[in-house]
């Protein structure tokens, strides 16, 4: 069976072969939305107590007066150290069951495949040797995180970071035990981890950091207009999740069914939200046709892994396309969009639930669902409308579909996709040219698709997986934070939910 990489599999956003591969450059609206919608997480910043634990490590090099260069090494030693007690309690702590994994999330502590054999090999973790191996990076994991900490002014960003505003300092105190243990050269025994397990990615709803965090995500003393985003989009995901199953659908599936294809959902949210939610309505919708070119071009491009022309490509693309002209196929022969009072139905999951019963999309399938997206823009309501079609003009978006159904409408399917797939070729090219570089090895093209002869050959595979909006992360972080919580089986708001709720 084909793996089908998409919505219901977003847990993981993308696969190795996926990163950073963007061969039609058809995702940056993705991206944008997500920035937008959740400045506060990236889909690498899983663990709302790392943002905690680098805050109060800015603190600390404030106190030891660490500021410049010469300074870095006994910083980074710190965060070395500091970071591998927290993954070693956190990792102890999962195995020790104790509901870890109600409030811990479904994301593994930062070094897990370091710590973790260390300690069922020694039943021990010794911290400075641990700490010169979890991390690649230098900076260890604040590196990933600064960004973030910056937006949330918990931080600076810097090397070595100053405090931001919201770096409570009284209320990190919570964590001062991690930098105190952590600069013990005796191992810690499991015993040891256990009498620390307060310090644990699960711990943290409820206790002091959690409320400085929260507080840094919510209230936002320097950043307002991020606190309200933050506040609107993680009520939103409170509502679209709550009584649903956790091991069900993908976090990105229950917003749809919430914000896109909810009846009702102006008076269920309120006015306020209800715009915001619109936004979401747009960025989640356009994923599916930005998905839906991702599909069609590792389709298109699969059969040259063999090494082909790109004619042997389109024809086999095509070959299995029904016998009729663009409109019958794409335009006459969708289901609707909309019901009779306007609200979304949810024809994108029905395309999907087909391709998931038939065990991998059909290319009419993807087709389709470009088509629904191109039939979208006549049904939104402005707001969401705005989101959808996104601020970029060349990228493949709705209109672009729109004016090619229009255009083509009356040509034979077969004839009008096979055009269709000369201009992705010639696209892809134009792509991978402007993101082409020297390197010290000569000219790099960026590309999996090579001319050989008069033929292609295709290196490696295409990434098909859906592009992601962060929600699995942010799921993450307001789970660790207590805005939402489960019991094993079903979402609820969490004990801190009413600090997002308008
Ligand atoms: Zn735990």
């Amino acid at each position: 069976m084909t793996v089908m990489l998409g919505p219901a599999w977003t847990l993981k956003p993308d696969t190795p072969e996926d990163t950073g591969r963007q061969p039609l450059a058809v995702e940056t609206v993705i991206g944008a939305h997500a920035a937008a919608l959740i400045p506060g997480v990236i889909t690498t910043t899983p663990h709302a107590r790392y943002l905690a634990l680098h805050a109060r490590l800015a603190i600390e090099a404030q106190r030891c007066g660490w500021t410049d260069d010469k300074d870095l090494k006994a910083f980074r030693a710190l965060v070395r150290r500091s970071e591998v007690v927290l993954g070693a309690v956190s990792i102890a702590h999962g195995e020790a069951e104790d509901d870890h994994h109600l409030r811990a999330g479904s994301f593994g502590p930062h070094g897990v495949n370091t710590i973790r054999p260390e300690l069922q090999r020694h039943r021990a973790v010794d911290v400075g040797r641990v700490a010169d191996a979890y991390s690649r990076v230098r900076g260890g994991y604040l590196q990933t995180y600064a960004g973030i900490e910056a937006v949330l002014g918990l931080t600076d960003g810097g090397r070595i970071p100053l405090p931001g505003p919201a770096a409570g300092t009284d209320q990190l105190a919570a964590l001062d035990e991690i930098l105190s243990v952590a600069q013990r050269e005796k191992p810690l025994s499991l015993a040891d981890l256990d009498a620390l397990r307060h310090l644990c990615v699960c711990a943290m709803g409820d206790a002091s950091d959690g409320e400085c965090v929260r507080n840094a995500y919510f209230a936002g003393p320097e950043r307002p207009g991020y606190a309200q985003t933050h506040r609107s989009s993680a009520a939103i995901l409170v509502e679209a999740l709550a009584g649903e199953h956790v091991d069900g659908e993908s976090i990105d599936m229950s917003m749809d069914r919430w914000c896109c294809f909810r009846p009702g959902l102006r008076e269920v949210v309120g006015e306020d939200l209800y715009r915001h939610a619109l936004v979401w309505r747009g960025a989640l919708l356009r994923n599916w046709s930005v998905w839906a070119w991702r599909l069609i071009w590792a389709r298109l491009v699969s059969p040259l892994s063999g090494t082909g022309t790109l004619e042997q490509a389109t024809a086999e693309f095509v070959r299995d396309l029904p016998d009729a002209t663009v409109r019958e196929a794409l335009v006459d022969g969708l289901p609707p969009v909309v019901d009779g009072v306007g609200t979304p139905l949810p024809v994108e999951h029905d395309l999907y639930d087909e391709a998931l019963n038939s065990d991998d999309w059909t290319v009419f399938g993807m087709l389709r669902l470009l088509a629904v997206g191109a039939r979208r823009m006549d049904h939104l309501d402005p707001a969401a409308r705005d989101a959808f079609v996104g601020a970029f003009s060349d990228d493949l978006g709705p209109g672009f579909v729109a004016a090619w159904l229009a255009r083509d409408g009356h040509r034979p399917l077969a004839d009008a996709v096979s055009d269709l797939t000369g201009a992705l070729f010639h696209r892809a090219e134009a792509v991978s040219r402007q993101k082409m570089q020297w390197t010290r090895y000569g000219l790099r093209l960026p590309t999996r698709l090579r001319r050989v002869g008069d033929r292609w050959r295709l290196e490696g595979r295409e990434g098909r997986a859906a592009v992601s909006l962060r929600l699995p992360t942010f799921t993450n972080v307001m789970q660790q934070l207590n805005v939402l919580s489960h019991d094993g089986d079903t979402w609820r708001p969490g004990r801190h939910a009413a600090e997002v709720t308008p």
